[in-house]
């Protein structure tokens, strides 16, 4: 079993961006700058976006957070994207979620400038991937297709199930690993709650991408030999081991799923760092302009 270490590959890849950042500052470029919006304070996304500044420092980008309170009028947070979309120092806008209820998801997607739209959550971008044009790709989905790719992972004429439909991991993930292309061409099926006897659908997998928030959902039993495991799951969960008196689960039962596989994983350390280095690609590519002029 070999161990899919997001921790190590982007590491790799931020050396990778930093010296490309020292290059755009040789030829008297701006280096590129990331705006990250949060609104209240919810735990996990305060971490998320502290990840996101640290990771921005590390390679040389500039990056700007801004903070609204949990009942910020929805007015005044578009107000601030609008601000944002006009800014021409800034050129990616990531609007951390989940939002409070009383502010539209989808009107704040919309929102972003879709070059901007780092995160590639806007319908634009959305559409371009499905159609294999140029664009922003979602980060989770184009981070797990950088690690298959860093890892040679065949994944041509494979079997590849995913689990969870959501806009932002599962469907992407599930246009990118059908498209043609390398990594790619492999026949995909999505399952989600819905689904019958998704226990015989995962055991068909040679590729099983999971990315459902259910802590362990995935046992032995529902992996094949030799099966690609990759864990999206991040469930939080209360531990009398760590000092902060929690600890991080994945959607895969770990111990006993990795003796069986080829290559997993783990949680954390496999998909969330990867994620980070694929929102700092799309922030550079945005700074170049190679996607949208
Ligand atoms: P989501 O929007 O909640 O979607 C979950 C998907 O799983 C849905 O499609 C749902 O089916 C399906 N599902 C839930 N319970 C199921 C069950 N018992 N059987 C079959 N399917 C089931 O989640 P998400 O945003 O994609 O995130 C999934 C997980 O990945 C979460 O733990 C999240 O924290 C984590 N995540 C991690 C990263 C990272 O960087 N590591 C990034 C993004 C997300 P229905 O559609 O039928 O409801």
């Amino acid at each position: 079993m070999i161990l899919l270490d997001g921790k190590k590959v982007s590491s790799l890849i931020k050396d990778e961006i930093a010296r490309e950042v020292v290059k755009m500052k040789g030829s008297g470029l701006k280096v590129p700058h990331l705006a990250a919006m949060i609104a209240g304070s919810d735990g996990a996304s305060e971490t998320y976006v502290a990840h996101k500044g640290k990771a921005c420092d590390q390679v040389g980008f500039k990056s700007t957070l801004v903070r609204l309170e949990e009942d910020v009028p929805e007015k005044v947070l578009f107000d601030k994207i609008d601000e944002i979309n006009e800014n021409t120092d800034i050129d990616g806008l990531i609007v951390q979620l989940p939002l409070p209820s009383h502010i539209s998801e989808k009107k704040v997607v919309e929102r972003i400038r879709v070059e901007k739209d780092v995160d590639g959550f806007h319908p634009v971008n959305v559409g371009r991937l499905l159609i294999d044009q140029p664009c922003y790709i979602s980060a989770t989905p184009n981070g797990i297709i950088e690690l298959i790719k860093r890892y040679n992972i065949e994944t041509s004429g494979k079997h590849c199930v995913i689990l969870g439909r959501s806009n932002i991991v599962g469907k992407p993930m599930a246009m990118l690993m059908a498209r043609k292309g390398n990594p790619g061409n492999a026949t995909v099926t999505i399952c989600h709650s819905r689904t019958g006897d998704i226990e015989a659908v995962c055991r068909q997998a040679d590729i099983l991408i999971v990315a459902m928030g259910k802590a362990e959902f995935v046992t032995a039993g529902m992996v094949k030999e030799n099966a690609v495991v990759i864990d999206v799951g991040i469930t939080r969960v209360e531990s009398d081991k760590t000092k902060s008196g929690w600890k991080l689960l994945g959607d895969v039962k770990y111990d006993e799923v990795a003796p069986k596989c080829s290559y997993i994983t783990p949680v954390p350390g496999g998909v969330g760092p990867m994620t980070i280095v694929s929102l700092l690609n799309n922030t550079l590519k945005a700074a170049k302009k190679e996607i949208y002029r």
